[in-house]
């Protein structure tokens, strides 16, 4: 028995213990609060909750790991927020993350990289690697995290917890600050994939301000647990066990395989022939999105304004020269090429065009199956500084993750063991709007192993 002023209180002690190893948080809400008059018929009251710092909180500084954001206090809640607080959950802190949700290490954050609870000389992954970290470590229970290219399923790898982005369209984006708008999805993140249908069920839903969400009910996720597979038609791609996948990680991974076979899940070997394109599309993509929504930081609106500025483009160029990091930077110059008018047939379309050919591969294997499921990353977490100076080796390690974004299908990542030591990490993918599909072989999956 405990009440849910006592909870706050030790949460907020044990992320004050564990933060100075783990950098997971940009900001700790000291002052948290529980709701007032929680209603206990609701297993979320008076649950501390920790935000990517991408997702804007009324009141709670909110920099998406930038420091051309670094004073930004908003004035409302996005969505998302809303929506717990209805729910009564507490929001503790703000998650760690690479600068506006751009990297796969979370090395990318103005305010240092985060550490990974299971060996603190590795990256957490990213970009939502704070929040990973949090709910490892037991900072927290839950936290939220966005997924524009894997950026919840593989910190979820990294760090041995369940992570889910849902289909494009079923939570709403209204305050989760742009990346790139087509691929950008808010996601949970917990130990058990049951907790994370709660929060779903909580986030889920028709919103006024964001015309993209589906009006399409949702059905109630944690109906979906406690589940077997018989039955259920599960597809493996070829492509997903491809030479850049280490072999401990296929191994790992054929193992949960065998276990959804053994107990009645029928098994197909299938193709999805365009996966080699996904990484180069996706960055084409992604980047611009990101140079177009990234227009708006210009050192006037809100944010870091440059000092010595002697007219209104020095402004501009000086404050954003000055406060973005060079993976920004890096994506808003190739995102602009691709849009000029002499690029954009030969990039953007183009890039456009092969998304649609990558859906397709989908479209076919969801006719006659339930579920995809493969590795969630090529390989555990890897040493923090080993990657982040060759970008394209950085993005490499997204090819498995990407394509979900592409064809806005939902997908998760559920922990399949440990290779020396580090967890990894079990994909599983469904149609659109079936999330109810993943969270029953990932709560099947953890209750075998
Ligand atoms: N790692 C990918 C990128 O850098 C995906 C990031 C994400 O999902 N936000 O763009």
């Amino acid at each position: 028995e405990i009440t849910a002023d006592q909870l706050t209180q030790d949460t907020l002690k044990g992320i004050k213990e564990l933060e100075p190893k783990l950098n997971a948080m940009i900001t700790v809400v000291d002052d948290a609060k529980p709701a007032q008059n929680l209603d206990l018929s609701n297993e979320l009251a008076g649950i501390p909750i920790a935000i990517k710092d991408n997702i804007i909180t009324n009141g709670i500084k909110t920099t998406a790991a930038s420091h051309i954001l670094y004073n930004y206090m908003p004035v409302y809640d996005a969505t998302v927020i809303s929506k717990l607080k209805d729910a009564q959950m507490t929001i503790v802190g703000k998650a760690n993350m690479d600068e506006f949700a751009m990297g796969s290490s979370s090395e990318n954050s103005y305010y240092g990289a985060p550490k990974n609870p299971w060996d603190l000389t590795r990256v957490t992954g990213g970009s939502s690697g704070g929040s990973a970290a949090a709910v490892a470590s037991g900072e927290v229970v839950a936290a939220l995290g966005s997924d524009t290219g894997g950026s919840v399923r593989q910190p979820a790898a990294f760090n041995g917890i369940f992570g889910i982005k849902p289909t494009y369209g079923r939570v709403s984006r209204w305050g989760l600050i742009a990346f790139a708008s087509s691929l950008d999805q808010i996601g949970v993140m917990t130990k058990r994939a049951a907790d994370s249908a709660k929060i779903l069920n909580v986030i889920a839903g028709a919103d006024e301000h964001d015309s993209t969400v589906s009006e399409k009910e949702v059905p109630d996720f944690t109906a979906a647990i406690g589940k077997d597979v018989k039955g259920l038609h599960v597809a493996v791609p070829e492509e997903y066990f491809g030479e850049g996948v280490e072999p401990a990680v296929k191994d790992l991974i054929n193992e949960q395989i065998k276990v959804l076979e053994d107990n009645g899940a029928i098994i197909n070997k299938v193709q999805l022939p365009h996966t080699k394109y996904v990484v180069p599309d996706y960055y084409i993509i992604a980047s611009s999105e990101a140079s177009s929504n990234l227009q708006r930081y210009d050192g006037i609106r809100y944010g870091y304004r440059a000092k010595d500025a002697k007219n209104l483009l020095d402004v501009y160029v000086k404050s954003r020269s000055e406060a973005f990091g060079d993976e920004v930077k890096r994506r808003i110059m190739l995102g602009t090429f691709a849009l000029s008018a002499g690029s954009y047939d030969r990039f953007f379309r183009q890039a456009a065009k092969v998304r649609t050919l990558i859906c397709e591969d989908f479209d076919k294997i969801f006719a006659e199956n339930d579920v995809i499921v493969g590795p969630t990353t090529p390989t555990p977490a890897f040493k923090i500084d080993s990657s982040i100076k060759d970008p394209l080796k950085m993005y490499a390690n997204d090819i498995l993750t990407i394509s979900a974004n592409m064809a806005g299908i939902p997908a998760a990542s559920v922990p399949a063991g440990l290779v020396d030591g580090m967890p990894v990490g079990f994909q599983i993918m469904a149609k659109r709007f079936d999330e109810s599909s993943i969270f029953q072989v990932a709560d099947f999956i953890e209750r075998q192993n």
